[in-house]
């Protein structure tokens, strides 16, 4: 019971008694965006003391091995019929939008965007946003070949300037971050890579969690997600279409970088971008948005769009059959909660699904 650890912290130490805690599957600058807003919550709302482990250092080259990086990223729920996805992304959703208040301190890892979704085929379930600002269902002057379109307000999040901002955050506040890559959990468990045992481990390894010993759950897969990032600071909206095969997407960036889009590739491991997907990528953007081809060009092809190209690449999404895992089990006596799984909603979902560990945690003290 949370209430009951509380107690004994204040009293047994005669300050507030700090438990640690182990969220394994961070990676610094290029950290996974469910770990580290994870090991801020349960610092920042529980007091704890915690330790991040991580595989990688500032200044790694950006890998296939852990996604957060790649991601657009904007805020745009795929929740249809979940309703703990849904609570999870609006949660997520409520504190980016304060966030990115104009005029707060964190408002520049944000642009707040004008985003219009297409169709090609009418949705089964409601279309989860109705609670996102300025929302509504447009059926007139929809591109060719949809049904139906939506357009609401929404944040996209700087990605670049987002994960430093969380790990300079976890840092500041006293987080602890220690490089290693783990075979299993055990060895955190058993406190082989520390001082001391701790109190609880929290698992958000991503993809990764297909390959950790002690997890080992094979229902995550990866969903490859192919991009090409352009320097196009005059686009300020974000657009996609939802297709019956594919999905195109246009998310632009604070910094005036724009995240274009995308593959949705199932169980596909090929860790380099495709060429003639790039091709393929930028052919699809121009005819959804020539407003991407620099001001005042004339009959814009992809071929305008080449120029303005700083990188392209290509991230493995964390799926997983049955959605996020949230759970709590006892390994070696200690709570272990785990938190993977996000798919293509790491971001939209993180600080909900920081809730849900916060209170498996406090509900196993
Ligand atoms: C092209 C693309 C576009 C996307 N767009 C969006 C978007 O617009 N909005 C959105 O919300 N989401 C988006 N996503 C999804 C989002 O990026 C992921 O859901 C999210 O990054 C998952 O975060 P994570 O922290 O769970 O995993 P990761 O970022 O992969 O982090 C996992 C961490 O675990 C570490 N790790 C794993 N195994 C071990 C081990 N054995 N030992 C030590 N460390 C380990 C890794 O090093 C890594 O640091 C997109 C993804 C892609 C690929």
């Amino acid at each position: 019971m949370s209430e009951q650890v509380k107690e004994v912290v204040v009293i047994g130490a005669g300050k507030p008694y700090r438990s640690r805690l182990w969220v394994c599957g961070e990676s610094l600058d290029r950290v996974g965006v469910v770990g580290l807003s994870t090991a801020i919550r349960i610092q920042e709302h529980g007091g704890h003391h915690v330790t991040v482990i991580a595989e990688s250092i500032p200044g790694d080259p950006k890998s296939i091995r852990y996604t957060s990086p790649w991601a657009g990223a904007h805020h745009v729920s795929v929740a249809f019929g979940d309703p703990r996805l849904n609570q999870l992304d609006k949660e997520t959703f409520d504190i980016m939008w304060e966030m990115s208040k104009p005029g707060s301190e964190t408002e520049g890892l944000f642009l707040r965007i004008d985003q219009k979704d297409y169709y090609e085929v009418q949705p089964d379930q409601d279309i989860p946003i109705e609670w996102m600002p300025n929302y509504q269902l447009v059926r007139t002057d929809l591109v060719e070949g949809t049904v139906l379109a939506t357009s609401f307000t929404t944040v996209s999040i700087d990605t670049p300037a987002y994960l430093p901002y969380l790990l300079a955050r976890f840092l500041a506040k006293g987080g602890s971050v220690i490089r290693s890559s783990l075979q299993h959990i055990s060895q955190v468990l058993e406190g082989a890579l520390t001082p001391f045992k701790p109190d609880a481990l929290v698992v958000c390894a991503g993809i990764g969690a297909r390959f950790l010993g002690g997890v080992e759950d094979k229902d995550v897969y990866p969903i490859r997600g192919q991009v090409v990032l352009i320097r196009a600071p005059w686009v300020k909206f974000g657009r996609t279409i939802n297709g019956k095969d594919e999905v195109t997407y246009i998310i632009p960036r604070r910094s005036g970088d724009v995240i274009l889009g995308g593959t949705r590739g199932v169980d596909d491991w090929y860790p380099k971008p495709r060429p003639e997907t790039t091709v393929a990528i930028l052919k699809r953007v121009i005819a959804l948005a020539p407003e991407l081809a620099p001001p005042g060009t004339k009959n814009p092809t992809y071929e305008d769009l080449i120029p303005l190209v700083i990188d392209n690449g290509c991230g493995l999404r964390p799926g997983r059959k049955g959605g996020i895992r949230l759970e709590r089990e006892i390994a070696s006596g200690i709570p272990v909660v785990h938190n993977y799984g996000h798919g293509g909603y790491g971001y939209q979902s993180s600080w909900g699904s920081a809730s849900a560990v916060f209170k498996l945690l406090n509900e196993a003290w």
